[in-house]
């Protein structure tokens, strides 16, 4: 990772320290021009920036909706800096959901805003909370994506509302319900809030699939069984933890996942699987059997991003007791970014949280 000098010709103008991806493998910590407060909208002072494994995805290999140059930061918190009309106060303490959205095409009207036809994204093409300060959209503040914090909450606690936002949708999305056995694959931060949330919404069985040693060890206290792939055999511990039947639900936190027959075989009647992280391209088309679909029920969902709705809830998980705290395993200043995005790239621990912006 790049990071380059700073420069101070500030020349009358207001400078902020900002994190700007400018093209792949290239992160340049740089001074900007602050943003300006939007007519209608709001100027908030960035508390907390997550890191998420999209932001080394997109610090890697870009992705879909990235535009570049960029500040990253889709995980974010912080307090009000500046208003314009917007209702809020000076120093009210906020989460953003980061969706621009234009609450009108089809997709917004069924409540599935993350769909919407004119979406835009703070962190993948508008800039977001790897910096001092973030413009937030009037559309933003109209649409109720500017959550007020809970008290109780601080502002770590409130940016992972995001990411579990997200562990929503693709749970509501496969349905997880009480008495369900649920599988997860990755034991990673997004794993770990599945586990949690699936355990919240009754599930009576999650287990998780993890590769790497100490990602496993930190999974024990949320799952009933970690195995690791590449040594044990899954199908076999599978079907003896679930009676024989398999997994009501499988859900895909990683990109360490098996084939798709592999997959189905342990997948019970009825089951879903839950495509909720994106796969490199030679790893994302499977042969089907439908016939298999057709005989056992099964059904496969996808889930992108979550709706501001989920993220709201998300919220209210958190404020209500969950355990978020505890997958935080690192915090920076944002001069220091560099040591988070390789605490998620080289998967040491779990979460990284950049918290000082100074
Ligand atoms: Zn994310
Ligand atoms: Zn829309």
């Amino acid at each position: 990772m790049n990071c380059g000098e700073l420069y101070n010709n500030n020349g009358g103008n207001f400078f902020m320290i900002a994190a700007v991806l400018e093209a792949p493998r290239r992160m340049d910590l740089r001074e900007v021009e602050d943003p300006v407060c939007p007519e209608g909208g709001l100027l908030m002072k960035v508390e907390a920036s997550s890191i998420c494994s999209t932001d080394i995805k997109m610090y890697e290999r870009g992705q879909r909706d990235l535009v570049y140059p960029r500040i990253l930061g889709h995980e974010i918190s912080g307090v009000v800096f500046e208003e314009d009309g917007a209702g809020l106060q000076v120093g009210d303490r906020v989460q953003i959901y980061p969706g621009v959205y234009c609450g009108s095409c089809p997709y917004c009207r069924r409540k599935t805003e993350n769909l919407c036809e004119g979406i835009r994204i703070i962190g993948f093409n508008l800039d977001g909370g790897f910096a001092e300060y973030l413009s937030v959209p009037e559309q933003s503040v109209k649409n109720g994506s500017v959550n007020p914090i809970p008290d109780g909450l601080d502002f770590e606690e409130a940016a992972l509302a995001e990411p579990l936002g997200c562990c929503i949708n693709s749970q509501e999305m496969a349905r997880v319900q009480d008495g369900d056995s649920v599988l997860i694959f990755g034991a990673g931060p997004a794993g770990l809030l599945h586990a949690m949330l699936a355990r919240l919404r009754g599930a009576s069985v999650v287990a998780a699939a993890e590769t790497l040693d100490s990602r496993a060890r930190l999974a024990r206290s949320s799952a009933d069984l970690v195995v690791n792939p590449d040594r044990d055999d899954l199908f076999y511990l599978g079907m003896d933890l679930t009676g024989g039947r398999g997994f009501d639900v499988i859900i895909l936190a990683s990109r360490d996942v098996p084939v798709a027959s592999e997959l189905f075989s342990l997948l019970a009647p009825r089951g879903r699987i839950s495509l909720f992280s994106g796969l490199p391209p030679d790893l994302a088309s499977a042969s089907l059997d439908f016939n298999r679909l057709h005989y056992r029920e099964h059904m496969i969902v996808g889930s992108y991003g979550c709706t501001p709705a989920q993220n709201r809830k998300a919220l209210e998980l958190i404020s209500g007791g969950m355990d978020v705290r505890r997958l935080i395993t690192e915090r920076v200043s944002l001069r220091k970014i560099w040591r988070g995005m390789e605490h998620a790239r080289g998967r040491r621990g779990l979460k990284a949280v950049v918290t000082d912006f100074g």
